[in-house]
């Protein structure tokens, strides 16, 4: 069974089906069978002209196969103004939502901030919280709150906190390998031995999330 692959930052040649992350300035991208996301990474913002990538973003939104808004989100640890990029954050969950389409965030340190401007803007697209790694009670709230998750090695090969994988509900879980090296078919094998599963029953699961989400 096909895997699908959430978030990567570099075409695999495998079989999975793969949404390849583009960032904002190095859009456009062209309209082909792969599957793309396109965002304003906050550790971008003060390296680019942000006004000219958002309008990047809004173009790209009439291209098919571009599936998501993403990444963007909000990271603590980078220097670029907070206040700042929430607004950026903002501007582009507006254009997913009005493009009808989730939207892949990047969140460091900034969980209650990130579930605040959910409640505030009353999205109704998925927001799905990538390279998911935060603690219990983080989840919980998340969960409560609507999120999905997709999560790669950062989590399922971390001794303290792969468990956590246990507690996302099933039909709001994606995996990806993001940035790593790690193949989709080692990702799958990871989380399918943690939640006690077959890999094949967990593909299934995951395609099923993936064809209720991305109007592919
Ligand atoms: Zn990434």
């Amino acid at each position: 069974m096909n895997k699908i692959d959430l978030h990567t930052h570099q075409l695999k040649s495998d079989s999975s089906v793969q949404i390849l992350n583009t960032f904002a300035q190095d859009l456009p991208v062209p309209e082909s069978e792969f599957y793309y996301s396109a965002g304003l990474h906050p550790w971008h913002i003060n390296q680019v002209n942000p006004e000219e990538c958002l309008n990047s973003i809004e173009l790209s939104m009439r291209q098919k196969n571009i599936l998501a808004v993403g990444e963007c989100g909000l990271d603590r640890i980078v220097n670029t103004d907070f206040a700042m990029q929430q607004h950026y954050f903002k501007m582009q969950t507006a254009i997913a939502e009005k493009h009808s389409k989730p939207v892949i965030i990047h969140c460091v340190r900034a969980y209650p901030e990130l579930i605040k401007l959910k409640n505030e803007t009353k999205s109704s697209v998925p927001w799905i919280i990538h390279g998911f790694q935060g603690n219990q009670q983080t989840a919980q709230q998340l969960i409560r709150n609507n999120f999905y998750f997709s999560v790669g090695e950062s989590l399922l090969l971390n001794r303290q906190k792969s468990h956590i994988l246990a507690l996302l509900p099933t039909d709001r879980l994606f995996l990806e390998t993001d940035d790593r090296e790690t193949s989709i078919n080692e990702i799958y094998t990871l989380a399918a031995q943690i939640l006690e599963i077959d890999n094949e029953v967990l593909s299934g699961i995951i395609l099923e999330n993936f064809e209720g989400l991305f109007k592919a």
